[in-house]
């Protein structure tokens, strides 16, 4: 299994990153974690067919991690027809959030835009579910206050990978990071202590509690690329392609 780092930046686009989107490439399988405005141009960079994509999951609704659902939509309708339905997972809110985004940015004022054929699956916290044979656990995040932030387990044919989306440091990430085999952290921060992003300092204090093969990390803004020479840990770039 292969993940390309579509896009590690932030909301702001920190050190002209991409915003976020990995993709995940199995035998059979081609999935994105995140879907950014910047997904599709990168995913094309990246030699793919965007027709090839059977799941979207979305780790939380803010526009740099699902923003670029409606482009994706706009290439299967336009330009990529699909024979098979686009599978998008997310957080309660996703259905109605990933339409509405589509109709403001592509609808007409007296006509809803009708989406291509898409299934949509709202992802509980803590209920394991599958889609497209593809195992999922989501699990809240300290991110939103009241929106629900989700990091998400994902197994597919015997490999795991744990995604923190955004969020600050939990214990929950030592539970979930056992046995597998990459933790796809957000760090947004070097130094900056705040209660929703992940600081690499926090991390530094538990690394030693994390028991995954390996450890790469992502979403990083403008103090953490600044220092990124002090960090001990692989920092994720745009383009970079995992093994798993
Ligand atoms: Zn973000
Ligand atoms: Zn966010």
């Amino acid at each position: 299994m292969k993940l390309h780092i579509l896009g590690c930046g932030d909301a702001s686009g920190s050190g002209g990153r991409n915003h976020s989107g990995y993709l995940v490439e199995a035998v059979d399988r081609l999935f994105l974690l995140d879907c950014g405005p910047t997904t599709l141009p990168a995913m094309k960079r990246a030699g793919f067919d965007s027709r090839r994509l059977d799941a979207v999951f979305i780790s939380h609704l803010h526009g740099d991690h699902y923003g670029g659902l409606p482009f994706f939509f706009m290439d299967f309708l336009c330009d990529h027809p699909r024979e098979k339905p686009l599978h998008v997972a997310g957080p309660p809110g996703i259905e109605e959030r990933a339409r509405g985004l589509f109709q403001l940015m592509y609808g007409d004022l007296l006509e809803p835009r009708e989406l291509p054929a898409t299934e949509f699956h709202v992802l509980e916290p803590d209920r394991q579910t599958i889609i497209q044979d593809i195992q999922l656990f989501p699990f809240r995040v300290p991110h939103q206050v009241r929106d629900i932030s989700l990091g998400l387990k994902v197994a597919y044919q015997g490999k795991t990978i744990l995604f923190s989306g955004d969020s600050s440091w939990t214990d929950q990430f030592v539970m979930h990071a056992r046995a597998a085999d990459l933790f796809l952290c957000e760090c947004s921060f070097f130094e900056r202590d705040v209660p929703n992003h992940m600081s690499y300092r926090k991390l530094q204090q538990n690394l030693a509690r994390l028991e995954c093969k390996s450890i790469v990390l992502t979403h990083m803004g403008e103090e953490m690329l600044a220092r990124k020479d002090e960090v001990k840990v692989r920092l994720a770039e745009d383009g970079m392609v995992v093994d798993i």
